[in-house]
C-alpha cells in the first residue's frame, strides 16, 4: 500500500519499463461487492490492478456526511489483497490539497442537473479528484460503476474534452439480492430504513417496465412512482427523472428511441440513495 504520489509514480515507471497497462479502479472505501466487481474488470482489461482509496473531502458539501462517511481500511487491504489487487494507493488530505492548492477542473453542463443541483461543488470536487488520479496513476483504463451514472457520464466528457489518454471502463449497477443497489451508505440504514429502501428498486424497475409498455402518459408513470416513494415516512425523493444517457438532459415526455435511462435519489432517513434503471429493451432471443 502507498500513502504518497512519489511511491505510486515509482510503481507506474516500473510497470512501463515491463510493458504492462495499469487498470484504476477509484474509490473512496468501505468496499463491497460491487467495488470488487470493477476491480474483477480492471483486472481483465489491463495487466496490472491499481485501486484508490481516498474519502475526497472536496466533494463534500455538509462537513457531517464526510465525517460519517464509513471507514474500515484494514478490512478494505485484506479485502483487495485477497482479490489480488496489485497496488492500493490510499493517500492523505495533505498529499492530495497540500496547503496553496487552488486548482479545480469544472465540467460544465453534465454538471448541473440532478446530484449537481443537490450538493453544490459536488462534481467539482469529484472531477478535480478524478483528473489528479489519472496524473497520479496514469493509468491505461479506468473503471467507474453504473450506479452513479452521472459521475460516469461527467467522467467520460471531462477524459474526452481534456484529452486524458485512459479509456474509461463501464461497470454494471450490481444490487443486493434483495435488489438494493450496494452503495457504502447502506450501512448507516436502520433495519427500517433498509426496509424503505428497498422500495427503490421495486419502483424504480415496476416503472421501467410499465414505460417499456409505451402505453400510459410517461409524466404521470413517473408522477405515480414518486408519489409510491413519497407515501413511506421519513422518505423523500430528490429526483425520479427519465434523462438521455448522453448529456443527462431530461427527456420530454414522448417515447423516443434514444439511450435513456430513470434515475433517482431519495433520501430515507437521512441518509442519500442513488439507483438508476436503463429503458433499453433487453435483446430478444430467438
Ligand atoms: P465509491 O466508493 O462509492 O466512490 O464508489 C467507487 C466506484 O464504485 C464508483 O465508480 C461507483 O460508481 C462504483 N460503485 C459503487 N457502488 C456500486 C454499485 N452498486 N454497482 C456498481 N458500481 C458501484
Amino acid at each position: 500500500m502507498c500513502r504518497t504520489i512519489a511511491e505510486i509514480r515509482e510503481y507506474r515507471a516500473q510497470f512501463q519499463k515491463d510493458n504492462q497497462s495499469v487498470g484504476l479502479v477509484p474509490t473512496m472505501g468501505f468496499l463491497h461487492a460491487a467495488h470488487l466487481s470493477l476491480v474483477e474488470l480492471a483486472q481483465k482489461r489491463a495487466d496490472r490492478s491499481v485501486v484508490s482509496i481516498f474519502v475526497n473531502p472536496s466533494q463534500f458539501n455538509q462537513r457531517a456526511d464526510l465525517e460519517s462517511y464509513p471507514r474500515d481500511e484494514a478490512r478494505d487491504l485484506a479485502l483487495l489483497q485477497e482479490a489480488g489487487v496489485d497496488l492500493v494507493f490510499c493517500p492523505t488530505v495533505e498529499e492530495m490539497y497540500p496547503n496553496g492548492f487552488q486548482s479545480w477542473v469544472q465540467v460544465e453542463e453534465i454538471s448541473l442537473p440532478w446530484e449537481g443541483a443537490g450538493r453544490p461543488g459536488h462534481f467539482r470536487g469529484v472531477a478535480t479528484v478524478c483528473t489528479m488520479l489519472f496524473q497520479i496513476v496514469q493509468p491505461d483504463i479506468a473503471v467507474f460503476g453504473e450506479k452513479d451514472f452521472q459521475q460516469l457520464r461527467l467522467i467520460e466528457q471531462m477524459v474526452a474534452d481534456l484529452k486524458i489518454p485512459t479509456t474509461i471502463v463501464r461497470g454494471p449497477l450490481i444490487r443486493e439480492e434483495d435488489g438494493l443497489a450496494m452503495s457504502s451508505r447502506n450501512v448507516r440504514l436502520s433495519r427500517s430504513g433498509r426496509e424503505k429502501a428497498l422500495h427503490i428498486s421495486r419502483t424504480l424497475h415496476r416503472l421501467r417496465d410499465d414505460l417499456l409498455q409505451e402505453t400510459t402518459d410517461r409524466k404521470r408513470l413517473l408522477q405515480d412512482a414518486r408519489s409510491e416513494l413519497e407515501r413511506l415516512p421519513d422518505v423523500a425523493v430528490d429526483y425520479l427523472s427519465i434523462v438521455q444517457e448522453n448529456d443527462l438532459s431530461e427527456a420530454d415526455g414522448t417515447y423516443t428511441d434514444e439511450p435513456e435511462r430513470v434515475i433517482a435519489t431519495v433520501v430515507v432517513d437521512g441518509v442519500r440513495l442513488l439507483d438508476n434503471v436503463s429503458l433499453k429493451r433487453k435483446a430478444l432471443v430467438g
